[in-house]
């Protein structure tokens, strides 16, 4: 039995769990749990009264309740990219079906079975015209979000010798650093409009970006563009691409996000939200958070948090507490927390703060044992929002 316990709400990869192995009570009966491992179960932060933090194995987290999480000092945490590459090749890999109509084509095929193989011949060799397609190589890829999968399928296109135009207002250094050299980074969203052949989404969905696919963006691409969307159904506006699909303005929609609206039209090839659903993803994805957890609960160290800052710090070999305080961020919190331990005639070892804006965190790390009371006077401060306190040497 571990110290820390975890509670796992939905099935995991085993590759993950194994990574909770030593040190930690994890499984889906835990009461009480000062972590969960989550995949799509809703989670309701404050039924959980000892929650230190949340790891959600996926991207998204809007089935957490992260606003009440921030209010109690809870750290939560999504595996970013862990599934990028699985969605990257889907785009592909339904982006080639649609150029050679090849859902058509073998639908055709699978419609010879029981003939000769004169007939099937004849019948291939008759046919074969109407499943005339495209090529992708020398079209204009756009891509809208230069993110965890934007980069790859950026990559992905100049692999198959397209020239790509790419799009972000608000791009991360490291993914701008992983795209391949001959990428174009537009400057405008009209340049990417403009020029592309085929369109494809990996923004994020929120109120900004709801129906981010209207009429009027629409009307800005080349005529009889391919429109591809792999991030989220209602960043497009469904009426505007049946409009454009019927007119001509679109020649085809490639999504893997079906609904009633599209499903009968003939130039619509959906998957059934397939992005993320590969054997890889899935472990990759039960790994990073399972890692997440890990390294919070032993060390209190952050590597990516959708609601704490980044703070990563290894404990030397002299140090014997590490305390943790998460606060508001406001004024002079490091210089409360450094008199109240110094006032104590406790000497800090090393103190590391970060912040996003919203909260500050702090790693303090302390050579002796801190007393219950030092850590009751930094608690009972109205910026701070929970302390925790790990004791490496017995
Ligand atoms: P990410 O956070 O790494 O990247 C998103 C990028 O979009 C960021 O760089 C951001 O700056 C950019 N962006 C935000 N607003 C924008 C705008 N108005 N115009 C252009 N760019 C904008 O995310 P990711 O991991 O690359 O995922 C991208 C999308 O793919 C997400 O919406 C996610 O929901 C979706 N997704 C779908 C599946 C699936 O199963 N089909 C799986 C994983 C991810």
């Amino acid at each position: 039995m571990g110290s820390y316990r975890v509670k796992v709400l939905n099935t995991i990869a085993p590759e993950g769990l194994a990574l909770l192995s030593d040190g930690f009570t994890v499984g889906a009966e835990v009461d009480d749990p000062h972590a969960l491992l989550v995949r799509s179960a809703q989670v309701d932060t404050d039924a959980y009264p000892f929650l230190e933090a949340v790891a959600r194995a996926g991207a998204g987290v809007n089935n957490i309740t992260v606003d009440k999480a921030t209010a109690r000092g809870i750290c939560v945490f999504n595996t970013p990219g862990a599934n990028a590459n699985a969605v990257a090749e889907l785009v592909f890999t339904m982006l080639g079906l649609s150029a050679r109509n090849l859902h058509l084509a073998v639908e055709f095929c699978r419609g010879l079975d029981g003939l000769s193989d004169e007939m099937i011949n004849q019948q291939v060799e008759g046919r074969k015209g109407a499943f005339r397609g495209l090529e992708l190589a020398g079209k204009t890829l756009g891509i809208i979000g230069i993110g965890k999968v934007g980069v790859l399928v950026a990559n992905g296109g100049i692999l198959r010798r397209m020239r790509v135009v790419a799009y972000d207002p608000f791009p991360a250094l490291e993914n701008i650093h992983a795209l391949s050299s001959e990428v174009i980074l537009a400057r405008s969203l009209d340049e990417v409009l403009r020029q592309a052949h085929i369109l494809t989404l990996h923004l994020p969905l929120n109120d900004k970006t709801r129906g981010f696919v209207d009429a009027a963006l629409i009307s800005r691409l080349p005529a009889g563009g391919v429109l591809v969307n792999f991030a989220r159904g209602p960043l497009v506006d469904e009426a505007a691409v049946l409009a454009a699909l019927n007119s001509g303005q679109l020649s085809r929609y490639v999504t893997d996000f079906p609904s009633a609206a599209m499903l009968g039209h003939p130039a619509v090839l959906a998957s059934p939200h397939l992005g993320a659903s590969t054997e890889e993803s899935e472990e990759q994805c039960a790994c990073m958070a399972a890692a997440a957890l890990r390294d919070y609960l032993r060390h209190g160290t952050i590597t990516h948090s959708v609601n704490f800052p980044i703070a990563e710090s290894i404990p030397a070999k002299n140090v014997h507490t590490r305390l943790l305080m998460i606060n508001r961020d406001i004024p002079d919190m490091i210089g409360f927390a450094s008199h109240t331990i110094g006032d104590a005639g406790i000497n800090i070892a090393s103190y590391l703060n970060e912040s996003n804006g919203v909260i500050g965190y702090n790693i303090i790390d302390l050579e002796q044992p801190l007393p219950p009371e030092v850590v009751a006077r930094i608690e009972a401060h109205p910026g701070v929002l929970r302390t925790r306190t790990i004791v490496f040497q017995g």
